[in-house]
């Protein structure tokens, strides 16, 4: 049967990536959107040319109210959410003493109370179907923490404490959960970083590269299949050996 999945922050990135990667496979897709309704609209349309039924919502998932319409317009499509990942995800890099409340909050708000929210709204059908699959987006810097990174490594802390709590939670109802935490990725994101940054990372990083988007869709498309099947509260971090805990 046709599996119903739901990635925040899909218009571009790795959650792009992961849309397009699971459009390979059985699922109707739910494309969520902060602010570009037409990038959205460009990856809604390439996964439809594939033959898959996908939508996009826009909803900020830091706010509450906007998570709960999403689902509502999700279950009422699609009668419910098997898969979540949760993907959205913001970062401001900085010393600690210049990081503000504000920064602080809006973070922690789309990391991880954004998490928390959609996983709230889809475990419930999950439980009472007795599957599901959740896998939460985090870092490599949210297992060992990096200077300047205070506030985005320990929110990234927080989804990994989270799905080993979920994990044990739900594995009795069928539900798996798990985070992918990248090392260095190209995407958009790293734009504030500037280049001389990420030379530096890669120099450190042992097998000398950074990550495509399409590597962190391969991984996550696999502990979706079968395969993945006996994977629950693990954190899978493909960093080509710059993170080895
Ligand atoms: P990106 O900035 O390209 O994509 C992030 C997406 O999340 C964007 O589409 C953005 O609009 C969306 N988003 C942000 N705030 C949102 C909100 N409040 N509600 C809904 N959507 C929102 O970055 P990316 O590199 O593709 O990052 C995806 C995830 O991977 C993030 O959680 C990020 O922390 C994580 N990650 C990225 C890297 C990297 O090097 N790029 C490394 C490790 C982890």
């Amino acid at each position: 049967m046709k599996k119903t999945v739901l990635i925040t922050g899909s218009s571009r990135g790795i959650g792009r990536a992961i849309a397009l990667k699971l459009a390979e496979g059985n699922y109707n897709i739910v494309v969520n959107y902060k602010g570009r309704k037409d990038k959205a609209d460009e990856v809604v349309e390439l996964i439809r040319a594939k033959g898959k039924d996908c939508i996009a919502i826009q909803a900020d998932v830091s706010d509450y109210s906007q998570v709960e319409k999403m689902f509502d317009k999700i279950f009422d499509k699609f009668g419910k959410v098997d898969v979540l990942i949760n993907n959205a995800g913001i970062s401001v890099y900085g010393m600690l003493q210049d990081i503000s409340i504000n920064d602080w909050h809006n973070v922690y708000g789309t990391n991880v109370n954004g998490m928390f929210y959609c996983t709230k709204l889809a475990a419930p059908k999950m439980i009472s179907q007795k599957y599901g699959k959740i896998i939460n987006i985090s870092s490599m810097w949210g297992i060992v923490g990096a200077s300047c990174e205070s506030l985005y490594a320990s929110t990234k802390g927080a989804i990994n404490s989270f799905t080993k709590s979920v994990a044990k939670e739900l594995a009795p109802s069928g539900i798996t959960a798990n985070v992918v935490a990248p090392g260095v990725v190209l995407t958009d994101m790293l734009d504030q970083l500037g280049e001389e940054a990420l030379e530096c990372v890669r120099d450190e990083t042992p097998l000398g590269r950074h990550s495509k988007p399409e590597e962190i869709a391969d991984i996550v498309d696999f502990l979706l299949s079968e395969k993945g099947d006996f994977f629950t509260g693990q954190i899978i971090s493909p960093n080509g050996g710059l993170v080895i805990p």
